[in-house]
């Protein structure tokens, strides 16, 4: 069996740890004798679980756990302690330490392994779930509510290097009732490719409303983030897609604005975006307007 997991053993007693890489032996396993050692390692290691004896000298393994809680990267991991401790206070405190399963020893071979699946399995299910749930399904870039989960977080730790654009695709009705809503949805499958692929690759992009983009990036400058959407824009206006042997073109307006002293949330910049992107629909569109 070919297996990319990697799960993270600790233990204080190496007879323990050879036990559970003999079981384990389809699997990646990364033997530690300490709690420390285990923190230590996670700094700079991403696990797929971590199995964890309790009784260790230093740090006990309710211990260890409470800290893996309490940290963003390690939050999430699977944690299954593997206990002599089978006494009700025992389990009881597991779990509030934040374990997802315990197996008590002697470890049984198929237990173990069953229960290391059954917790990677839910691991997978929750990863792809996140994914669904934070991406827009007909363009694979951010939904909405993604999109303020992380700008929210980038917000905080930016200063005015901070720049937001709105994009709305112009007179895009236009297009539907022309050619008809397949045809529509494929425009705005080009356009979100278009835009991700002239992104920076650190942006944040996502799919606010119907025909309604938003974009965060980092940029050195105000001139700077202009000629990136200024380059976007007039690459979009030279696009076609070729629809029941009609060519149909297209093209969209932007509205940026920048994070300044004054800027106190992430909303206040939506807002003077979208006041740029209001200048720009009702000069003419398929324009950049900087506020
Ligand atoms: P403007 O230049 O002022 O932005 O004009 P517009 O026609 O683009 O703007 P308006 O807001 O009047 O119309 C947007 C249209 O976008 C209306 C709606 O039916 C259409 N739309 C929204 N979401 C989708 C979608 O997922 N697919 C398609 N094909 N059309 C959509
Ligand atoms: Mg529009
Ligand atoms: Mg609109």
């Amino acid at each position: 069996m070919f297996n990319h997991d990697t799960i993270l053993a600790v233990d204080d007693t190496k007879e323990n740890l050879d036990i559970i890489l003999d079981i384990l032996e389809d699997f990646d396993v990364i033997p530690l004798t300490s709690g420390k050692k285990a923190l230590e390692l996670l700094k700079n290691e991403e696990v797929s679980l971590i199995l964890l004896d309790i009784v260790m000298p230093e740090m006990n393994g309710f211990e260890v756990c409470k800290i893996l809680r309490s940290q963003t990267n390690t939050k999430n991991i699977p944690i299954i302690f593997t206990t002599a401790k089978t006494d009700e206070e025992s389990i009881s405190k597991a779990y509030e330490a934040g374990a997802n399963d315990y197996v008590s020893k002697p470890l049984k071979r198929s237990e173990v392994i069953e229960r290391v699946k059954t917790q990677l399995k839910l691991k997978k299910t929750i990863e792809d779930l996140e994914f669904l749930a934070s991406r827009d399904s007909m363009t694979g870039i951010y939904n909405r509510r993604k999109f303020f989960e992380l700008v929210n977080e980038l917000f905080k730790e930016s200063g005015e290097e901070l720049f937001l654009c709105m994009i709305d695709i112009d007179f895009f009705k236009k297009i539907n009732d022309s050619f008809g809503h397949d045809a529509g949805d494929l425009v705005i499958k080009l356009i979100t490719k278009t835009i991700s692929d002239m992104l920076p690759q650190d942006s944040i992009f996502a799919r606010i409303g119907g025909e309604e983009f938003v974009a965060v990036c980092k940029k050195p400058s105000k001139e700077d983030t202009v000629e990136l959407f200024d380059n976007i824009r007039k690459k979009i206006s030279t696009l076609k897609i070729d629809y029941n042997s009609n060519d149909i073109g297209f093209t969209i307006s932007s509205g940026i604005t920048q994070k300044r002293g004054v800027t106190k949330t992430i909303d206040e910049m939506l807002k003077e975006a979208d006041l740029a992107l209001y200048e720009a629909k009702s000069s003419g569109r398929n324009k950049v307007v900087f506020r």
